[in-house]
Formats: C-alpha cells, structure tokens, sequence
C-alpha cells in the first residue's frame, strides 16, 4: 500500500532532515500503540540523524516501560517547564494515535503557538483539522503500522532495525489484542512479516506486556470478576465498575486495569461491556462491542468520548451510582436506534 505521493515524500523530506529537531506526541493514558508507534518513529529518526523527543500527556503502564528508549519518554505533568520550550524549539511535530486534540489535554495550547510543521499518523475516524499533514486509515490494525509505511516510504527501509521493529510489533500486538481483532487486513501481516525478518524475539515481546503483572492486579482482576461485573442478559451486554476505594484497597497502579473490560466480552451472547473506574472526582469509561456494535458512537453521544467502533471510551462526571444509572438507562434506547446497523 503506497500512502504517500511523490510530492508529499519530497516535502516530508525536506521538513524532517539532519539537523531538525522535532516532538512526537500520543495521546492521554497511552497504549501500546501510543508508546510503541511514537518510540518506533523516534529510533527510526535517530538512525537518519534527526533528533527527536517523545512526549506523553500522563504517565504510562508500567508494562510497557522495557520497550527501548521508554526511560527517555518526557511526561507533560512532570516537565512542564522543558517540554514547553521544546515546543517553541521544533521544526515538525509528529501527532500519534489519536484523531481529536482534546487527546493531549494542557500540552494542546502550546502547540497552537508554535511554528512547526505538523504531521498527524492516526487509524481513528474522523481525524480533526489540527495538522498540516494527515496520514489517517481506519482500516489499519494500528498507528503502529501505518508508522512503518510512514518510514519505509517517505525515508526508505534503511530506517528500520531491529529496535524500531521491537516498538512497532508492540504497538501492532496490542492494539490488536494479539491478532484476534482489527488484524484480518493481509496487509498488516505482510508489514509484521518484514518486521519479524529483523530478528525481533515476538515471544518474548508478549511475554514483557502479558506476563509482566503484580499479584496485586491479578487479584484485582479476580475481585472484579468474582464481585463487580453485572450481566444484563437482555440487553447483551456486560459491565464492571471499580471505586476510588477499591483502588487503594488493591494497591492500584496506573495500568492495573487495562484489559478488563474485554472480559465481560468473553461471557456467551455479550456484546456490548463498559468498564467504569472512578478516577479522582471523575469516572473513566472504557467500552468494547462486538461485530457492528458502533460503541465509539455510544461514547460520542453520552459520555464525551469516542474511539474505534469496537473500542472506546469516555468519561462521567456524575457519581459512580449515577453513571451507572445513566448507562444502563440509556442502553435500551442505544440498541433501538442503532438495529440497522447492528443488523448489518
Ligand atoms: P481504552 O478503553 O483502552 O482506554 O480506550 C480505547 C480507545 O477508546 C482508545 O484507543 C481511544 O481511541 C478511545 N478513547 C478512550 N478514552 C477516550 C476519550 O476520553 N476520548 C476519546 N475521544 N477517545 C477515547
Ligand atoms: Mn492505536
């Protein structure tokens, strides 16, 4: 899949060479594909003699802080001061994995000042109008590889080694739950075998994500199974809710409860599962649907979010009981509107 026009290669060239300085930036809370994509691109700038800095709204799960160059990730809530003057600083600035700016919450003013030149790589709908450049496919498993066509057709595959390979299979990994979703494009596997030919140890990168929790957050996982989720047979759908309380009860770390709201998803005959975790005075809400199930649509509409159609999320500022109240109130509603769709 060629991504890119002659002309735009040229000027991408052009913008990004030796001796230009440039940001990557993802999105709030970041993912895998977030940390993977943007430390995949900074290794692959590196090796073309541009420097580069990559830079998170909010600190990131600690199972994913073996991926080479994490210890060098810039946290906004922590380097305000620095990263601000890096911003005035940049000759380009690369926007990973989200379609929205409201994505990189408090960094988003500074960037409106700045001079760089902006390049959006993202695989959600409806990219917003905050780049010079987009480079957006839903059709894409990940940010992650569409960031290796990004290398390998704008600077060619001299750009890719094996620590760049080591990010981006990550990012591909995870944001497609290990292949069994977002993943039935031949393409992405074309892209995973040129990754895997330079020698990346795939079992073992699972392994450093998967198998790489606190006995603390298993336990969790075991509570939230056991005691919180709640079942609406009839309405197909599922959800789990954890409280501030909860949190501190488990000794929550930021990424303890990523994951969970896929399992709900496991129980026969669901389709549709919310994860509701209260976080400080809000509530974050993560989503999953199965099939047509738009649930980036429920998480627009209701609850100021959005995302992919199978997985998304938004926030409540309601209380944890009226959150719920409002989510299972609204579901009949939801279903109804959508049944043509769903149906398709
Ligand atoms: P998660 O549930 O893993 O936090 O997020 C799943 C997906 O939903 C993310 O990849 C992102 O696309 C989207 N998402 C999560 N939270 C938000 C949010 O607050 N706003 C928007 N616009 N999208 C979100
Ligand atoms: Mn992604």
């Amino acid at each position: 899949m060629d991504i890119f026009t002659l002309k735009d290669k040229d000027f991408l060239r052009k913008k990004i060479h030796t001796g230009s300085y440039g940001l990557i930036l993802t999105h709030q809370n970041p993912d895998g594909d977030a940390i993977g994509s943007s430390l995949g691109l900074k290794h692959a700038l590196d090796l073309a003699g541009v420097s580069s800095q990559v830079v998170v709204p909010n600190d990131f799960p600690a199972f994913l802080k073996w991926i080479p160059g994490s210890d060098d990730i810039l946290v906004f809530e922590r380097n305000k001061k620095s990263i601000v003057d890096l911003i005035q600083k940049a000759d380009f600035i690369f926007f990973l994995d989200f379609n929205d700016i409201s994505r990189i919450p408090r960094i988003e003013k500074h960037i409106r000042n700045s001079k760089a030149f902006r390049v959006l790589i993202d695989h959600h709908p409806d990219p917003g109008n905050f780049a010079d450049m987009v480079i957006s496919d839903v059709s894409v498993s990940s940010t992650a590889e569409l960031v290796y066509l990004f290398i390998k057709q704008v600077f060619g595959k001299e750009l890719i080694d094996r620590t760049v390979s080591e990010c981006l299979y990550t990012g591909i990994m995870t944001d497609t739950g290990s292949f069994s979703f977002n993943s039935s494009n031949p393409s992405t596997y074309e892209v995973l075998s040129e990754i895997l030919s330079y020698g990346i140890d795939k079992d073992q990168i699972y392994s450093n994500v998967y198998d790489n929790f606190s006995e603390q957050r298993m336990k969790l996982l075991g509570y939230c199974l056991d005691k919180k989720m709640v079942v609406l047979l009839d309405l197909q759908s599922a959800y789990i809710t954890l409280t501030n309380e909860e949190k501190k009860n488990y000794g929550f770390q930021p990424g303890d409860s990523e994951g969970f709201v896929n399992y709900p998803l496991s129980v026969k005959d669901i389709y549709f599962s919310a994860f509701f975790m209260e976080n400080g005075q809000k509530v974050k809400i993560s989503f999953r649907s199965k099939g047509n199930i738009p649930a980036n649509l429920f998480a627009s509409r209701y609850f100021s979010g959005g995302g992919h159609r199978n997985a998304a999320g938004g926030e409540s500022e309601l209380t944890m009981e009226k959150t719920i109240e409002k989510f299972t109130g609204l579901l009949p509603g939801f279903f109804d509107d959508i049944k043509d769709v769903a149906n398709e």
